[in-house]
């Protein structure tokens, strides 16, 4: 399988803060439009790409979040900037590192400022692990100087972490939680479109916002399009390396394939049709268990919107930093394992158990 890299790396390398990820929804819409009917944002910023079946009322959500963890500017104090955290941020990993100020009209190059070790034995209080101890530095001497540049404050901030290939199988960079997903769905609709598949619903592509504060997307999908079934791609952990010396136990690892999660808000049925089509297709798998909820999208397709829902994760390294990286052959069979799910399912399929 050929992966469009080039879209993956223009995907990862635009910006997306939680709450305001239109750059990045025009770079996967463009893409989009080559291969599904109709595309749209709503007014929150998600964007969804369908492709409608003739007089059916069956809906399909295939969804991935294209939001990225990021930080706001909260204030100022004399030449540095204050921050605020916009999602899961690792404040430990955030000091020393190049950062993107984005105002109203451009955007302003920017670092978060370090102490250097040297200077550590002097100030033994200073750890950056609490957010009122970062400050982004971005060249000014005052904070009349940080003004006309037009920072304000709620502008926001996000990490630089440029795209690179790492050996011959993997991909690093920021936010691939979740634009890999992003861009399985839009392989996945291309594939189809070779294809001339013609699915007996309709099936909405949906690139989530707002994942990382609080999985909010389907929230606002749900005034819009009542989904039957909902299955939704995001990351999941690798912790395989000896420097993680407690809890490996249930994690899955990069190269064995998706990981399937079973949780009480996951359907059942729907979950049993996914490992099926696993297995039927000879694509390689893991399975994971997280109790109740899956803390993703997937909770709240279930609960607000009341679809059928289940959760497909792509194993990633060191996720919310900006190395965070993926396996190619976890997105290929992603790809090959989410169009045969969408083959499988039909117009009637209610999912339901039988008395
Ligand atoms: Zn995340």
């Amino acid at each position: 399988m050929e992966l469009n890299e080039n879209f993956i790396e223009e995907l990862t390398n635009t910006s997306s803060p939680s709450g305001n990820e239109i750059e990045a929804q025009r770079v996967w819409a463009s893409e989009m439009k080559k291969y599904t009917d109709n595309v749209e944002l709503d007014e929150y910023g998600n964007c969804i790409a369908s492709n409608y079946h003739k007089n059916c009322e069956y809906n399909v959500v295939i969804d991935a979040h294209i939001d990225e963890i990021s930080y706001m500017v909260s204030g100022f104090s004399d030449n540095y900037i204050k921050v605020v955290r916009n999602g899961g941020v690792d404040m430990f990993i955030t000091s020393g590192q190049r950062a993107i100020i984005h105002t109203d009209t451009s955007k302003i190059p920017c670092v978060f400022g370090s102490i250097p070790i040297h200077i550590h034995h002097a100030d033994k209080d200073k750890t950056f692990d609490k957010v009122h101890e970062l400050f982004l530095d971005c060249g000014c001497d005052s904070e009349e100087e940080i003004k006309e540049l037009g920072i304000k404050i709620g502008d926001y901030v996000t990490m630089e972490g440029d795209f690179m290939k790492l050996g011959k199988n993997y991909y690093t960079g920021k936010s691939f939680d979740d634009k890999v997903g992003v861009f399985i769905l839009s392989e996945v609709a291309k594939k189809l479109k070779e294809n001339k598949i013609n699915l007996p619903y309709n099936l909405h592509f949906m690139s989530a916002v707002q994942e990382e504060v609080g999985c909010n997307g389907p929230l606002y999908l749900s005034k819009k399009i009542k989904a039957d079934v909902a299955i939704v791609l995001d990351v999941t952990h690798d912790i395989s390396s000896d420097a993680y010396t407690k809890g490996k136990d249930g994690y899955s690892k990069c190269g064995l394939g998706p990981d399937i999660t079973r949780a009480a808000c996951v359907q059942n049925n729907l979950r049993k049709l996914i490992i099926d089509t696993a297995i039927k297709n000879e694509i390689p798998y893991q399975l994971s268990a997280s109790g109740s909820y899956t803390g993703t999208n997937t909770d709240n397709y279930a609960l607000y919107n009341g679809a059928n829902s289940a959760l497909i994760s792509i194993p990633l390294k060191y996720m919310h930093s900006t190395v965070e990286t993926v396996k190619k052959s976890d997105i290929e069979n992603t790809i090959d394992l989410l169009y045969n799910v969408l083959l499988n399912i039909n117009h009637k399929h209610d999912f339901k158990n039988k008395l």
